[in-house]
């Protein structure tokens, strides 16, 4: 049976406790993403674009609702499955990079494809392949913290992007790049999704993003709304 990155959110919300209070983060958010569509995510610093990617992602569970991907309910797997899905079927691009800092950007690249189950020399090709694709070839014997954070932050792109998942879920990727070296990371992510069929949400401050996207929805007060004109943002 072919594997479908269609995703669909039903319902979801996910709370916080902080202290006495109880902080509604996502309240009863639905979504439809078909796929191979291309998803830019607005919102304020706190609208919860974080907590979404990262429930998507199987990383935390929502208090209710639904998240399908593809025939896949999150929601009836336990920790271990839903890990297991996650290494199989998403690239997760982090907010903060999450590379291990005792293996160097090529073993960084390496860990999930062979946790995937390829051999070394498969894993070493793809490697060394998205490693050149972002534009550090030359640097997979360096360990992250003699990288720059534009520089962890491609590695970390390489990662995600390396296993082939079908569904690509990116956390301001752009967000500790340079101009030139942001506009070549979303140029890689558009030509996957355009020619792979791969399916990407992306949550970001950056409007220019929103010109590749199929859609754009913005996240405000714990629910999706659709952005037709980013003249008229909340500002972020
Ligand atoms: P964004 O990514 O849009 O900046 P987040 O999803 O990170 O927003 O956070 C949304 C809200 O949830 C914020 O108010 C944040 O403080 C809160 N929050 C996020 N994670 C936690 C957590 N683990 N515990 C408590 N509050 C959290
Ligand atoms: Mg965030």
């Amino acid at each position: 049976m072919k594997k479908s990155s269609h995703i669909y959110l039903k319902n979801l919300t996910k709370e916080y406790q902080e202290g006495e209070k109880t902080r509604k983060v996502l309240d009863q958010l639905n979504l439809n993403v078909a796929e191979g569509e291309m998803i830019v995510l607005l919102g304020r610093s706190g609208s919860g674009k974080s907590t979404l990617l990262n429930l998507v992602s199987g990383i935390d569970k929502p208090d209710a609702g639904e998240i399908k991907i593809g025939d896949t309910n999150l929601g009836e797997l336990n920790e271990k499955d839903r890990t297991l899905f996650r290494r199989k079927n998403i690239g997760f691009i982090f907010q903060s990079f999450n590379l291990i800092s005792t293996l160097t950007a090529k073993e960084n690249v390496l860990l999930p494809l062979k946790l995937k189950g390829d051999t070394d020399e498969e894993a070493g090709q793809k490697a060394d392949t998205f490693l050149k694709e972002v534009g550090l070839g030359d640097r997979g014997d360096s360990y992250p913290d003699r990288l720059s954070g534009g520089e962890q932050q491609r590695v970390a792109i390489a990662r995600a992007l390396a296993h082939a998942p079908m569904l690509i879920l990116a956390d301001e990727p752009t967000g500790n790049l340079d101009y030139e070296t942001g506009a070549t990371i979303l140029d890689m992510l558009n030509k996957l999704v355009r020619e792979n069929n791969r399916t990407i949400i992306l949550a970001t401050h950056d409007r220019d993003i929103c010109k590749i996207a199929d859609r754009v929805l913005e996240i405000r007060g714990g629910t999706l709304s659709p952005v037709e004109d980013l003249s008229e943002m909340t500002g972020s």
